[in-house]
């Protein structure tokens, strides 16, 4: 059965952003529930560059992404967030008299007083290859992550894409697959040099099949259970692979999807909002980081930070109508408990 929940806050992304806005709002006691498409927390710092370094965040010369992100989770955990991770936000109703009902694509519920969207450029998922009829495959034998190896013993896999994360699984997938066929829209491969040359070697010796310059043309199979995946070259000559599975790695791609129909003023795929506030024209709701517009706005995690503080005192009136805000800083307040 779908799980219902109420808090004062429902952060939808937990980004950098929408992380500092957990604890902006805790300093204020608001509770939040955080929801991400991702299963894991960061947004594109950890999706996107985990191990590279961040120079412009204050009193941080140098943090990996990844390191940046554990501080913030750290960070917001005094104020015992919920977070429902692996889910999008995919509906949102107006409550009477006041508030908002959040549904996930998972069948959750949360019922909120006022909505941070931290939303970034979009919920994340993978880039799916214009193939017909993919949908039946998906998640039976074609994947756009492994998530056990075991799960491809003996099976005959082909892998798409020329980046990292083809290159570094076909090499993994190799020593467990009955065999691993690399299809790559040129001959060269974009992944590090070390992996590449790895990848060659194993061609070599018969392990791995490297069908270049093709691209996926179309699928076999019936009932979610592939037989073949057709490829083309550039001529647009077809070739049959026999294979039980696909792994199409064309990286990832943001979607504001939902949210760019709930109402609210956009601005060129962003949300407009009031500097002063990130109110969006939608009353109750706010919107920070890179999905806000407002002029001037730079696309910096340092932006969003200030922008979570501002919504977060803009927040304050709505769960504690009536109650004056004194305003404190934290070295006075120290950490409240919620
Ligand atoms: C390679 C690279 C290097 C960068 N370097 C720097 C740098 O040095 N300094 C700097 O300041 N910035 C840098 N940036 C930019 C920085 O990462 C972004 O400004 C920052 O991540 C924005 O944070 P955010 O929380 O607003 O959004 P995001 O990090 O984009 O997070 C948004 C989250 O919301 C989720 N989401 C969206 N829609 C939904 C929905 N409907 N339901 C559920 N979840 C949803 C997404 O899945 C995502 O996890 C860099 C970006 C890249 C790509």
């Amino acid at each position: 059965m779908a799980e219902s929940f109420k808090t004062d806050v429902a952060v939808i992304g937990a980004g950098p952003v929408g992380l500092f806005a957990v604890f902006e709002c805790g300093m204020l006691k608001l509770g939040c529930h955080v929801i991400d498409a991702l299963d894991h927390k960061g947004g594109q710092c950890t999706a996107l560059y985990p191990e590279k370094p961040i120079f412009d965040i204050p009193a941080y010369p140098r943090i990996d992404a990844q390191e940046l992100v554990a501080k913030l989770v750290e960070q917001a955990q005094p104020f015992s967030p919920r977070y429902h991770l692996g889910q999008a936000v995919t509906g949102l109703a107006k409550l009477p008299p006041g508030g908002f009902l959040l549904t996930t694509s998972k069948g959750a519920q949360i019922e909120a007083r006022a909505v941070v969207i931290a939303a970034g450029s979009g919920a994340f998922g993978p880039n799916r290859p214009p193939l017909a009829g993919i949908e039946q495959y998906e998640g039976k034998s074609v994947f756009y992550l492994v998530g056990r190896r075991e799960d491809f013993r003996g099976k005959r896999v082909v892998i798409a894409g020329g980046g990292d994360s083809a290159v570094d699984w076909a090499i993994s997938l190799s020593s467990v697959a009955a065999k691993v066929l690399v299809v790559h829209r040129r001959a060269k491969f974009r992944a590090a040099p070390e992996s590449a040359a790895k990848l060659q070697a194993l061609a070599d010796t018969g392990k791995i099949e490297l069908v270049t310059p093709y691209q996926l043309h179309g699928l076999e199979g019936g009932g979610g259970k592939l037989s073949a995946v057709t490829v083309a070259d550039l001529d647009g000559k077809v070739r049959r692979l026999e294979a039980e599975m696909l792994l199409p790695f064309f990286g990832l791609a943001a979607d504001l999807g939902p949210i760019a129909q709930w109402g609210m003023e956009l601005e060129q795929h962003h949300l407009k909002v009031n500097p002063a506030s990130c109110a969006t024209s939608i009353p109750g709701i706010f919107a920070i980081g890179d999905v806000a517009h407002y002029p001037g706005k730079l696309k910096l995690i340092l932006s969003g930070f200030a922008e979570a503080a501002l919504a977060a005192h803009a927040i304050y009136p709505l769960v504690h109508p009536g109650e004056a805000l004194h305003f404190e800083y934290s070295t006075t307040s120290g950490v409240p408990k919620l």
